[in-house]
């Protein structure tokens, strides 16, 4: 797993160092820092947690062993067709 963070879309509000200290920490000027870009296997979890909890989007978890990319729609998309709501 890799991970990265978009510093550009972080707000600072921390919920990635809190819920993987290992993996995330804020900078000086409060915004993400990846301190463990390829983190274990048995961080997984946690990093997941990170990831869902943070509310810019600004972190994406890509796979190694080619495949799949964990990176959840940003606001507002939900992965699913748009639905109308005019009649
Ligand atoms: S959770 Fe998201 S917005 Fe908050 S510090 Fe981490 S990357 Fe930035």
């Amino acid at each position: 797993m890799k991970v990265s963070a978009g510093r550009e879309r972080c707000i600072g509000a921390g919920h990635c160092a809190i819920t993987a200290p290992g993996v995330f920490d804020n900078g000086d000027d409060g915004l993400v820092v990846v301190l463990t870009p390829e983190p274990e296997d048995g961080d997984r979890q946690v990093v997941d947690r990170a990831e869902r909890l943070c509310q810019s989007r600004a972190i994406s978890l890509t796979s190694t062993s080619g495949g799949r990319r964990w990176a959840r729609p940003r606001t507002g998309q939900t992965g699913r067709p748009p639905t109308s709501t005019t009649p």
